[in-house]
This record gives structure tokens, sequence and C-alpha cells, in this order.
């Protein structure tokens, strides 16, 4: 237990969530809403033996970095915890969260580190959104839930959320208020409307998720949507049908309303059906240069197979397509394998195939039936990929293994491993900003075998 309650501390680094990070005589302090490079008086509101948790009780020099949040949901809202913090700083500050974790982590200590790309525009960029229902009959509100509770607040000038989910929700609301439709009552487990779920691209689609499939007036609602001035026309409306007591947004059961159940996009050549439940980079803008990157870096030729692991609907298999031999892809969610072997007709790919199933029992599957990796592409999800799969990667002896990672720890945790078991090196780290105004950071990055 830390005695000294309240301290003056100077803010030098960012956590996950966004608090800022002090040391009080080597006690480390997280900070609410501070800003990296704050001089403030901070009180300690929850002391655990090694760290402990404080608010600002006084900003005495605020740092050159802080700027005035323009969002009045800020900081309630929880998302965007760096809207204090201007947008040159931010991409600095996620460099360093990809250094830190390089040589604390990987004990990369000559890793070069390059400047975050940024996304151009860094504001309304988000092409997936999902909204909580809540408030009463005839005085819905549908937004976020405020914090550590499931009250739901309106929140109808989100920064980062497009002109056009805010028109479909807003539409929904409507439609809500005047046909009397019951929010769902998480409490009591009645009402009807949950969620509101919406994605766009090329195209887009609203899925309105219910806790009953009967819900009245869907014509109308239907009418309404369709009718919206949206810069993606509408490709599909769903109803979802979610009937358990569960945080799990969606139910299993869709009613397709209009049209289909996923949206086109586009990425360079490539153009993608999406599935709405499939996995899709949430930021178009720099999803491209993420993938070029990823494209130069494999340096492919004619001769190269690859694996790309982690494959989804097949976004980064098909845009390496056509300057490889073959591209395998491997994926665990069925809906996306098969979106992903559609998408490979739809762009008439004929030299890539997709596998189902973990790529830590998949990849060994394909190698023991003879297939053979020249370079391999990893895109896994935030807990990095499997020690059995990289030991499997690394059998193969690729030349190249492109990482593609959204977790800096867990990059530096398996890009060690390679470096220590198989003699994968890592000179050069590319961050990408596809989430700007949090902390979160993609990353793109080359190990290879030095021969
Ligand atoms: N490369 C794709 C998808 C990356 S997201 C893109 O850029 O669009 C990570 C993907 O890994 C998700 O589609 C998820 O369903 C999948 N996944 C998660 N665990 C997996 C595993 N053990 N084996 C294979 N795929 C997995």
């Amino acid at each position: 237990m830390h005695d000294d309650r309240i301290f003056e501390g100077l803010i030098t680094s960012v956590s996950d969530d966004g608090s800022g990070i002090t040391h009080n005589d080597g006690y480390t302090v997280f900070v609410k809403n501070a800003c990296v490079g704050d001089k403030c008086l901070i009180e300690i509101t929850k002391a655990n033996k090694n760290y402990g948790f404080g608010v600002i009780k006084g900003l005495l020099t605020p740092s050159p970095h802080r700027i005035e949040p323009q969002c009045h949901s800020f900081p309630a809202c929880g998302g965007c915890t760096l809207l204090h913090t201007d947008y040159s700083f931010q991409l600095e500050l996620k460099r360093s969260i990809v250094r830190d974790a390089l040589t604390r982590i990987g004990g990369f200590e000559n890793v070069y580190v390059h400047e975050t790309v940024p996304s151009e525009p860094s504001f309304y960029y988000r092409n997936k959104s999902q909204y909580p229902v809540g408030g009463k009959v005839g005085d819905v509100k549908i937004g976020f839930y405020s914090a550590k509770s499931h009250n739901v607040i309106n929140n109808d000038n989100c920064l980062i959320e497009t002109p056009d989910s805010r028109l479909v929700v807003s539409a929904v609301k409507n439609w809500m208020n005047k046909y009397k439709i019951a929010p769902y009552d998480e409490n009591r487990h009645s009402g009807a409307v949950r969620h509101v779920y919406f994605r766009s691209a090329k195209t887009s689609i609203a899925v309105i998720v219910s806790r009953i499939a009967n819900v009245p007036h869907l014509e109308t609602l239907k009418a309404e949507l369709l009718s919206l001035p949206l810069s993606a026309p509408l490709s599909g409306i769903v109803l979802n049908v979610n009937p358990n007591k569960t945080n799990t947004v969606l139910g299993k059961k869709d009613k397709i309303l209009y049209g289909a159940n996923y949206i086109l996009a586009s990425i360079g050549e490539i153009t993608y059906k999406v599935s709405y439940r499939s996995f899709f980079q949430v930021n178009s803008f720099t999803t491209h240069l993420l993938y070029q990157k990823t494209l130069d870096l494999c340096a492919l030729s004619k001769n190269d197979t690859v694996f790309d692991l982690y494959c989804g609907i097949g976004t980064i298999s098909l845009f390496l397509a056509k300057h490889a031999k073959k591209v395998i892809g491997v994926e665990i969610i069925p809906s996306a394998v098969s979106d992903a072997k559609e998408n490979a007709k739809l762009n008439n790919i004929q030299n890539a195939s997709f596998y189902e199933g973990a790529a830590e029992e998949v990849c060994p599957d394909l190698i023991k039936k003879g297939e053979k990796a020249d370079i391999v592409v990893v895109d896994p999800p935030r807990k990095g990929c499997a020690e059995p799969l990289l030991e499997a990667i690394a059998k193969m002896n690729p030349k190249k293994i492109v990482y593609v990672s959204c977790n800096p720890a867990t990059l530096a945790r398996d890009a060690k491993y390679l470096r220590t078991a198989y003699g994968y090196t890592l000179t050069e780290a590319y961050p990408f900003d596809q989430f700007p105004h949090s902390t979160h950071v993609e990353t793109v990055c080359l190990l290879s075998k030095v021969i």
C-alpha cells in the first residue's frame, strides 16, 4: 500500500485504456483522463501493492498536446480515450507503444519503428457501428452505455461514426417513438429492440436486433430506411432475433427484410462481399495502405506459394493473389470462409483456395498433405498466434513471415519466439492508425531469415 494519497506527477505514457501513467517514487499510478505531458496534482483513489489508480485534483501545467475534446460524450462514452490529445501526438504515442512493446517484451533493441501512417480523415472513419437501445416506450434512447452501467445514453454527435450511421439510428428512433415500439428492458427481459447495427462500404446494411421476431410496423421501417439519403446505398435490411438473456449482441436467427445479409466493399482492384457478421477492418481509409505495405513486404514472385493465416473473408489473400503462384487462406469462422471462396470467384481469381478451421490445426494438416509456403502472412486477433502454429510455420522454413497485428504486445511476444527458437529477425515495423482517438494501433512487420 502506498501512503502518499496526493502527489505532484508528470504523465509520461499512456495505458491501453487511455489513462495517463506516472511514477511516484517507483510506484506506478494510472490517472484517468490525463494527457501525456500533463504536470498535475494527483489523488490516488485505489492503491494496490505495486500500482494504483488516480484522478487529477489540479492541472498544474497542461501538456502542450492537450486539446479541448470536440465531443460532449467524452469521456463518458469510453470510446475515444485520446480525444483530448492532438492528432499528430496520438500518432507519436502509437509509434512509441509499438517501439516499447518490441523492446520491452520482444527484446528487439535495434528495431526501427516507422512513423505511424495517419488515417485521413481521422474523424467519421468507422465503417461498423453497433448501438444499444434503451429508454422507454415513446422516449427511446440509442447510443452507448454510460460508464459502468447499462443505462443507454443518446449519442447523436459521434465524431468517429459516419453520418450515414447517424441517419439510420435517428430513423429507427423516430419509428420506435412513433409506433410505440418497446425498447428492450434488460432487467425484466421484456420489450423488443435491443441494438441497431450498421456497416457500410460501397453498400451498407442495417440490422435491427430484437428479442422477439414479430415486431410490428417493420414494413414502415423498411420504407423509412430505404428513403434515407445515404452515401452508400443499403444492400440489406435485416431483423436479427436474439431472444436470450445475454450480453452477446447478435442472436442466431436472421430475417432478411430487404436485399441480402452482406455488403460490398472494395480495396484496390478487389471487390469483397462481406457478410455482416464477418470481420472487416473498421477503417476503410487506411486499410488499403495497410494491405499495400503487406504486399510490399512480401515482395512476391510468380513462383511463391503464400499462406494467409487468419484470413477472414480472404481480404489479404485476394489482394496478394495475382502477384503469387498461389495463395492458401485459413480461417476459423465458416461464413467468412464461404465469403472468401465467393470473393475469389467474384474477382475471377483462380489461384486462391480457402480452408476452414483453427490455423494451428489446419496448417500442420496442409503441411502433411505436401503444401509448403515460401511466404506466410499472419493476421491474428488480439491474443496473437498459438505457439503450435508458430512451430508449424517455422518448420516449413518460409523465407519471410509478414505479421499483421492489432496488438503490439502479442506481436512482440510471437516475434521474440520466432527469433529465439528459429532465427527469424525483425528490423523494421510499420504502425498504421486504424483507430484514431483510441490507443489501438495496427502494425505490419517482416520477419525474415538472414541467409
Ligand atoms: N486478415 C483478415 C482478417 C483478420 S481478423 C482481414 O484483414 O480482413 C482475424 C481473423 O482471425 C478473424 O476473421 C477471426 O475469425 C480469425 N480467427 C480467430 N482465431 C482463429 C484461429 N485460431 N484460426 C484461424 N482463424 C482464426
